[in-house]
């Protein structure tokens, strides 16, 4: 019977269903994939199992019990990945494990319990996370989430940031932490240096299933530099040791020597823009010695992240307004909101402020972050991008203990600054989808809508080459071709 039933097919052009379980077939759908200059109009996808089995101009039959979504005036698009996300670490509060969090369990809950629903909501159906904490459970066994992929994190005691924690935390936030020849700061109760071997830890995080290795370039913020780094030897070691067991070197950098000093240790991605150049400056594109290793990136094929959106939570967390997003409501649990407007929730604003002076003003902070800082960012980004290099998505939500950015809100946000700072919409999708695929080796799975692949997909009502607000204007989410109104991830249906 299968047999005739194909042969009808390949005659009339019809295809006719075989017995899987879950069929979705979606029709007169216009196609906006990354790997095509244009859409293409009228198209019939069938989806079976959580994969695209067909795309044809034809039509497509399927049983009557299966579903059928007709998207007629409709863009179809593969789902966004964010490479950057930290599942654990909470907006306004930051990672479970330390002190600010433990002290308000119940927002922690109705924050876990929506997160992966908000990330759903943007259309966000793939991420990956650098540095996993002590939370992830209650992403990855939530009823309804993105794919989840992670790095772990290899860091040395004295070194940031496991330097910035007390110790007792430091250890069960980076249960990889290496001990090197040379300690910068000894652990109690370690007692032998070779159970702590960079080739140890990366061999375990292989075995744990991760992706990466994310390693810390960072000797203080901005341009300070009280904290020690890793040994070179220990650098090297950890990147023969990832090269070893298949694993990408992702680095967390985002100043000017830092970033020298993580293309020196060989890493595959830096997951942030280089927004401090150690003191340089320049009147319009970005001076020299910016430029100069901004073409190392590119001459040694490093993936790179822009993460304007850290910059753009920190600038915002200094302003009251913020807190009115109409935006947080769709995203945010109302308890959440409500904490926000609280004295207690300006902690870290004020540490943030702290860090600039005694004396300067909550607004005038906010004006170096969203108009210095990040003006800097954007340039070294624009360097990359009209030189034709390809950029990646990545966040790094929350980015800071910041309560300005949300999940799922702050990738589209993300998407929104490159298009802004004038990335094409056509290179600005292929940042969310078929670069991160690519870069980290996922693209027979994810990236375009392309028979064969899963079926994580968005319908969006807009077209996403005219405008980068159709990545906000969500019709269907569809994750492994179950299909979902996007007002069901609603904090309010929550
Ligand atoms: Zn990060």
């Amino acid at each position: 019977m299968k047999n005739i039933l194909v042969t009808l097919c390949l005659c009339t052009g019809i295809s006719n269903v075989s017995e899987a379980q879950n069929v979705l077939l979606i029709n007169n759908a216009t196609i906006v994939s990354p790997e095509r200059d244009d859409a293409r109009a009228d198209q019939n996808i069938l989806i079976e199992d959580g994969r695209i089995i067909k795309i044809s101009t034809d039509a497509i039959s399927v049983g009557a019990s299966h579903k059928v979504i007709d998207a007629a005036g409709k863009f179809l698009t593969p789902g966004i990945m964010d490479s950057h996300v930290h599942v654990s670490s909470v907006p306004g509060l930051g990672f479970p494990g330390e002190a600010k969090p433990e002290m308000y369990p119940d927002l922690l809950k109705v924050y876990f319990k929506q997160q992966p629903r908000s990330f759903l909501y943007h259309g966000v159906t793939q991420v990956l996370d650098p540095n996993p904490g002590m939370s992830k459970e209650y992403f990855v066994n939530a009823p309804l989430h993105p794919d989840y992929m992670r790095c772990e994190v290899i860091t040395a005691p004295g070194t940031f940031p496991f330097v910035e924690k007390p110790q007792e935390v430091a250890v069960k936030l980076f249960p990889y932490y290496v001990i090197e020849e040379n300690p910068k700061e000894l652990v109690d109760g370690q007692l032998s240096a070779s159970d702590r071997t960079p080739q140890k830890m990366v061999s375990e995080i292989a075995q744990s299933g991760a992706s990466c290795v994310k390693l810390y370039f960072e000797d203080g913020y901005g341009e300070d530099s009280q904290w020690a780094m890793m040994d070179a030897k220990t650098l090297i070691e950890i990147d023969a040791a990832a090269k070893e067991h298949g694993l990408l070197v992702l680095a967390h950098a985002n100043e000017l020597e830092m970033q020298k000093a993580a293309l020196d240790a060989g890493v595959d991605i830096i997951a942030h823009g280089m927004w401090n150049w150690a003191g340089a400056n320049s009147e319009q594109g970005v001076p020299d010695k910016v430029a100069e290793t901004l073409n190392r990136i590119m001459a040694d094929n490093v993936g790179y992240m822009a993460s304007q959106m850290i910059i753009e939570g920190l600038g915002k967390l200094m302003l009251d307004q913020s807190i009115n997003d109409p935006e947080f409501k769709k995203v945010v649990p109302a308890e959440l909101i409500e904490w926000f407007k609280t004295d207690d929730a300006k902690w870290f604003r004020e540490e943030v402020r702290l860090g600039f002076g005694s004396d300067i003003s909550p607004e005038e902070v906010a004006e170096i972050f969203l108009y210095v800082i990040a003006k800097r960012g954007r340039r070294a980004m624009m360097h990359l991008y009209n030189s034709g290099y390809s950029l990646l998505l990545g966040s790094d939500f929350p980015g800071s203990q910041t309560f300005a950015n949300q999940p799922g809100l702050t990738s589209f946000r993300e998407l929104e600054l490159m298009a802004d700072a004038g990335v094409s919409l056509r290179d600005v999708m292929a940042a969310a989808t078929i670069n991160n695929a690519k870069q980290f080796s996922i693209d027979d799975d994810y990236g375009t809508v392309t028979e064969g692949k899963i079926a994580n997909l968005l319908i969006l009502n807009k077209n996403p080459f005219d405008d980068v607000k159709a990545w906000n204007d969500i019709d269907k989410v569809i994750l492994h071709g179950q299909e979902h109104d996007r007002d069901e991830f609603l904090a309010s249906a929550n």
